[in-house]
């Protein structure tokens, strides 16, 4: 492979600002808004044109992360003022059809407009269309990230740094340590998408649920869709949306690192493809979906799991699995299940998640060599107990190596076990506020965020209704 040398060149720097937050999504928003919320001067910068990452751009929902089971609402803060604000919108169920805050339905293009007010009330400063492709470092601090947008290559100065874009970029550009995947071969859970499905007669589809069932895991095994079946039901159950004739299923899979441009181009093209070959399948076999048709594909495809920033502390899957309190060092909770979809992106018609139930012929190595490292069935004990709920330590979210850069959302310091539960959206919310206040807190302290004392965080989260 030959190479080229960049021409060194200077930038204009364009900003300069207290907190600059790398990338808009859940955890994104929330960051910049609690950051912003204590004094900050605050630069939200975004790859896309618009805010809510893949809760948005993903055609995601439901919201996952608020209470699981019967531990009711374990969340407050930034997350739930999100639901209040949707609420108004009729962008989610009023109170009384919350139930035990497990599932939260909402309309992932009113999210578009809710992230915008949050940051923007908040006093937060927005560059959208500005991708982060680089940093400038003095020794082990950040002096400035290096934006690339239409107007051509810029520098952003800040004294903090927090990195919510997913993939841990900025951390990566800094040489900050990460991990990828399960441990005996660095795979990662597979890339998918949800869909739009319009014109479907959901009664008629309700109705017919047992047929659907028996027709679609035939088709899976048979090889005649490229469908996974999912543990909640048929795409009819678990596409559920706000409106009565639409649904968005997670159907869709595609294995490859989310990081290389090759893999991503390959499950941009591939699970469209899939789309079309399954919502074909649907109207031409399952009672109700007669006159459906795709409304829509997500602006980006879905991606579960990339970097993990190894960070002070990390969440583990046993964490997730026994419930693991950490009230010294607690800065948010969770609750969701260790959530695994087969990193080698394959399915049938009776398994869905990479655990030990899986039945996808042939065998691969983790089931032969490392059965150990599987988590136990969903349907067993493979979640936090169903009125009870974890802690996430704050030095999940201080990268080992950095002097002003935290971490937060999808790429915090966690295993594979522990991200597979962190990863939900509201989970991604809480871990946003938390990064946001601490790194306020860390310059009105004049403190690096790793001497911060988490005390000092939780007593500023608890201050803004957060449980902690
Ligand atoms: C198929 C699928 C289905 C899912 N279903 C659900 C569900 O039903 N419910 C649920 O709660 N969760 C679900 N999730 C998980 C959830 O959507 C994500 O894990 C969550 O959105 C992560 O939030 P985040 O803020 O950490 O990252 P993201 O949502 O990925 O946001 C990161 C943001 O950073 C921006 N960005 C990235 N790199 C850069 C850069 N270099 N410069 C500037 N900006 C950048 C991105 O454009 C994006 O806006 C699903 C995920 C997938 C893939």
């Amino acid at each position: 492979m030959s190479t080229v040398r960049e021409p060194a060149r200077e930038l204009k720097v364009i900003e300069n600002v207290d907190v600059v937050v790398a990338g808009g999504g859940p955890a994104g928003i929330a960051a910049a808004a609690a950051s912003a919320r204590h004094g900050c001067k605050v630069l939200l910068l975004e790859r896309y044109g618009f805010l809510g990452g893949l809760a948005t751009g993903g055609l995601m929902g439901p919201l996952f992360g608020y209470g699981f089971g019967r531990t009711g609402l374990i969340l407050g803060g930034i997350p739930v003022e999100i639901v209040r604000r949707l609420q108004k919108m009729n962008a989610a169920p009023p109170e009384a059809e919350l139930g035990g805050w497990n599932s939260i339905r909402f309309d992932p293009e009113s999210l578009k407009h809710v992230s915008d007010a949050l940051v923007l009330e908040s006093g937060v400063k927005l560059l959208l269309h500005a991708w982060v492709v680089e940093v400038v470092r003095s020794g082990d601090a950040i002096d400035a990230v290096i934006i690339e947008s239409k107007s051509g290559r810029q520098a952003v100065k800040a004294k903090m740094f927090i990195d919510a874009t997913g993939d841990g970029d900025v951390a990566n550009f800094c040489g900050c340590k990460y991990t990828k995947g399960r441990a005996p071969d660095g795979r990662m859970q597979s890339m998918g998408t949800k869909f739009k499905i319009g014109g479907v007669d959901m009664k008629k589809a309700m109705a017919n649920l047992a047929e659907e069932k028996k027709r679609v895991n035939q088709a899976i095994d048979e090889k005649r869709i490229p469908a996974y079946h999912s543990f909640n039901g048929e795409i009819s159950e678990q596409g559920v949306t706000l409106r009565s004739n639409e649904i968005t299923p997670t159907v869709t899979r595609c294995p490859g690192d989310a990081t290389n441009v090759y893999d991503l181009t390959r499950a941009e093209v591939n699970i469209r493809r899939d789309t079309l070959a399954i919502v074909d399948f649907y109207r031409q076999n399952i009672p109700g979906y007669e006159n459906c048709y795709l409304m829509e594909t997500p602006a980006v495809v879905g991606v579960r799991e990339t970097r993990q920033i190894v960070g002070l502390d990390i969440l583990t899957g046993t964490d997730v699995l026994n419930n693991r309190k950490r009230p010294a060092d607690t800065i948010a909770r969770g609750c969701w299940f260790i959530d695994i979809h087969c990193p080698l992106g394959l399915y049938c018609g009776k398994s869905n998640l990479c655990d030990k139930n899986c039945q996808i012929k042939p065998d691969c190595h983790m089931k032969t060599k490392h059965r150990d490292q599987l988590y136990d069935t969903l349907y067993q004990n493979n979640y936090p107990c169903e009125d009870n709920w974890y802690d996430i330590p704050y030095g999940c979210l201080v990268p080992q190596s950095m002097d002003n850069l935290l971490v937060t959302g999808r790429c915090l310091s966690a295993d594979h076990g522990g991200m597979a539960s962190a990863r939900v959206i509201a989970t991604c919310f809480a871990l946003g506020e938390a990064a946001g206040t601490a790194a306020a807190l860390s310059l009105a302290d004049n403190k690096l965020p790793r001497d911060l004392p988490v005390a000092k965080v939780q007593e500023n989260l608890r201050q803004v209704g957060v449980p902690l």
